[in-house]
């Protein structure tokens, strides 16, 4: 069912307490933490405590957590005190989505290129 801990999720074992995470912040409906092979001096994942695929399986079932996962990403790019910084949900296995639990990344502390890779 949507939003129920998956047995078999990276991401829900951290949420559980499972595995061991650098967290950097935490809310009743979200977690941040490292990201355990950084792509720039700050990665940060911020994720919905709850289970969901990706960020439109999370928008369409949980629109206000969806949003809290957006608010969180702002408050640790305050805290990591990023003035530019760029939010990654990637989405399908095309675009670089290897963990199946909705996660935003946070990456800064460097110049960044756009378009991406
Ligand atoms: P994605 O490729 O967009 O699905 O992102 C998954 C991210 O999770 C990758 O950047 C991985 O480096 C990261 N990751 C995998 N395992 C862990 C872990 N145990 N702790 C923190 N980050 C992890
Ligand atoms: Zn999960």
């Amino acid at each position: 069912m949507a939003g129920e801990p998956q047995d078999d999720c990276l991401f829900c074992k951290i949420v559980a307490g499972r595995i061991p995470a650098t967290v950097v912040r935490e809310t009743d409906t979200t977690l941040a933490f490292r990201d355990i092979n950084p792509q720039a001096p700050t990665h940060v994942l911020v994720i919905p405590k709850a289970h969901h695929k990706d960020a439109a399986a999370l928008a369409a079932a949980a629109p206000d957590v969806a949003a809290d996962v957006l608010r969180e990403t702002q408050a640790v790019a305050e805290e990591e005190k990023l003035d530019s910084y760029r939010i990654v949900f990637n989405t399908g296995s095309g675009a670089g989505q290897t963990v199946w639990h909705a996660h935003a990344h946070v990456l800064g502390g460097r110049g960044l290129q756009w378009p991406p890779g």
